[in-house]
């Protein structure tokens, strides 16, 4: 079998090569990664802060311990600067190395807004093991209890905001929408949460946007945009991810809003693979990124065991998300884009619990929403999905 060779090593690229392993003990494997190498689950980053957690018990296996376990070369600290598709080499600062066949696990960029201000370089996000080192250095600096202003009420917005606060950090949250979570949750749950935040203690800024950010005898001086200003003493931009395309479109493959991938997890080119937040993938009626555990947990498998001879397709599966926010734990599962015109929600509360079902004209559930979330009532609630089974709610689900 062909020498085999990862690009990257968070969860993406680890997990082909321990689904490799699985498979074939003898190929030659190759990770190389900018990184330092360590294993961490990025999603603890959003929930480390309440808990008290320095970086290092997040990490829990060396660069070296992963290299005994999976039988690998790894390379840390080097950066791949180029694909040579004609040799089968990738270039880095270290050196050239050959591959046979290649995986791309790059992962995303955080997205960088424009804003203006003397201070605006001090903008920081967590989106690696490092980040979140850095993060609670400053944090630390400004102990006890740190103001920290977060750009965006999305899904990680939320999660820190809440694991900030719990960490009696003092929180204002920025975003354009009228609701947090307003891209993924139904109005009713959006509602809820916003209720849930500010309980917490949380400061939620909607409707608005960071400006400017410069610098001030307290710390740092936000103005939004509609000409309020406060001050913060560190701010986190949680705004979005970008898959990193630098790497791909250099080597010509093709792209869209992530490395186009087919139905295998192949990219346009024979024998370069691509996954998880890098990737966009084939599914049902189009392409889609899916930044999430779930989807590169079940390509790593299929890529794996593609890569070893048995061409499988990667049966991605609605997984809901579930948002780690422990005043008001949600699970979502969004309906397609395409639908949201189209269809309306339907909410109902009972038991302390709020469930949201999106209906499309037809009556067929397309997606849903549940607060408090638990197992039990996500299964169910996945079970009626693209079905019309749940439009008598009273009937099929008691609350
Ligand atoms: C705070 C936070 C919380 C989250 N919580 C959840 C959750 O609860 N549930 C969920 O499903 N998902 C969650 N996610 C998303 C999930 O963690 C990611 O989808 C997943 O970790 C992405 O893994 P990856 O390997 O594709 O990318 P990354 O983890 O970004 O890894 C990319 C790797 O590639 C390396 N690399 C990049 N460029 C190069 C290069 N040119 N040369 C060499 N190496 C390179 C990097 O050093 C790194 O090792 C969360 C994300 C964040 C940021």
């Amino acid at each position: 079998m062909q020498a085999i060779t990862i690009i990257g090593a968070g969860l993406a690229g680890y997990t082909v090569a321990r689904e490799l392993r699985k498979l074939d003990k003898t190929v030659t494997l190759t990770i190389i990664t900018a990184d330092d190498g360590g294993f961490y689950s990025k999603p603890m980053l959003s929930n480390a802060f309440a808990q008290n957690k320095p970086a290092a018990q997040l990490l829990t296996q060396t660069a070296g311990q992963m290299a005994t376990q999976l039988d690998a070369k790894i390379v840390t600290g080097a950066r791949v600067n180029g694909i040579d598709r004609v040799r089968n080499t990738v270039n880095t600062g270290a050196g050239h190395f050959e591959y046979g066949k290649l995986v791309i696990a790059v992962g995303a960029q955080p997205i960088r807004l424009a804003i203006d201000g003397d201070a605006a370089d001090q903008v920081l996000s967590v989106n690696h093991l490092h980040d979140y080192a850095v993060f609670r250095s400053r944090l630390d600096l400004t102990q006890p209890g740190a103001r920290v202003a977060i750009l965006g009420a999305g899904l990680i917005g939320c999660e820190f905001a809440d694991d900030l606060a719990g960490a009696n950090h003092a929180v204002t949250l920025i975003d354009p929408n009228p609701l947090p979570l307003a891209a993924l949750a139904a109005p009713a749950l959006s509602h809820g949460l916003q209720a849930a935040l500010t309980a917490r203690g949380i400061a939620l800024r909607l409707g608005t946007t960071a400006a400017r950010i410069d610098r001030s005898a307290g710390g740092l001086r936000i103005t939004l945009a509609d000409n309020s200003a406060f001050e913060t003493d560190i701010v986190l931009s949680a705004v979005g991810l970008r898959p990193d395309l630098a790497l791909a479109q250099a080597a010509q493959l093709q792209t869209g809003r992530g490395i186009m991938v087919d139905a295998t997890g192949q990219t346009s080119a024979p024998d370069i693979y691509a996954l998880g937040d890098c990737a966009e993938y084939t599914v049902e009626g189009g392409t889609r990124i899916l930044p999430y555990i779930a989807p590169l947990m079940t390509a790593a498998r299929a890529i794996a065991r593609t890569l070893t001879g048995q061409t499988t397709a990667i049966d991605l599966k609605p997984a809901p998300i579930i948002v780690k926010t422990p005043c008001y734990p949600l699970a979502l599962m969004p309906p397609p884009l395409h639908a949201i015109d189209a269809g309306h929600w339907h909410s109902e509360t009972g038991n302390e619990r709020t469930i949201c079902r999106f209906y499309d004209s037809q009556g067929i559930m397309l997606g849903f929403g549940v607060a408090p979330q638990e197992a039990g009532v996500r299964q169910a609630l996945l079970a009626s999905l693209g079905t019309a089974d749940a439009m008598k709610p009273q009937q099929t689900n008691p609350i």
